[in-house]
């Protein structure tokens, strides 16, 4: 069996805390709540650049170092305790945004050792490609792909690929998902 995770909100907590520290420390920096916030809706459509959003608020550059410092506690623990029942070879981390950011996050939480491969792809339709890929590889293996948002699921091809099962993730811990990969 293949694990492909995502990263943002399922394995590390994007929205729930990176986006707040990000907030505090453009708040610190004198920029209010509001006017990130507000700003940030009319970017958060496209890829979503954490470096060219502090930018624009011309703060120190400095910032983003320190978000990603303070992110490297952010990582899912449930999940990581179902990565290590799980060898290895046998799990992916399939991320969409920007390559060196993702990167950047990836590292500093350390989850990078506990994968084989990492694949970060720069638009959304890529993901369903890489995902349909692995399923391709591994035509005898079930594989399973976890991500919190479904229009991710909506275009796979499920019946030239029948051993790809998709879980939505909402916050299940570590044994809900058991459950519901070994259902
Ligand atoms: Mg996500």
């Amino acid at each position: 069996m293949k694990y492909i995770f995502d990263f943002d909100d399922v394995l590390f907590y994007n929205t729930k805390r990176l986006k707040e520290i990000m907030y505090m420390h453009l708040e610190k920096a004198g920029v209010p709540r509001n006017i990130s916030e507000a700003y940030y809706k009319t970017v958060r459509t496209n890829q979503f650049r954490l470096k060219d959003f502090l930018r624009h608020f011309s703060v120190d550059e400095s910032i983003y170092e320190k978000i990603l410092e303070e992110s490297k506690d952010f990582i899912n623990e449930e999940l990581i305790i179902l990565i290590k029942k799980i060898k290895k070879e046998n799990c992916y981390i399939v991320t969409y945004g920007d390559k060196e950011q993702q990167l950047d996050k990836i590292k500093i939480t350390g989850v990078e050792a506990l994968v084989s491969r990492i694949i970060i792809t720069e638009d959304a339709y890529s993901k369903k490609e890489t995902v349909e890929e692995i399923c391709a590889k591994y035509k005898d293996e079930k594989v399973i792909f976890i991500d919190d948002k479904v229009q991710y699921f909506k275009d796979l091809d499920f019946k030239k690929y029948p051993n790809l099962k998709t879980i939505l993730y909402t916050g299940q811990n570590a044994k809900k998902l058991l459950e519901e990969i070994n259902k």
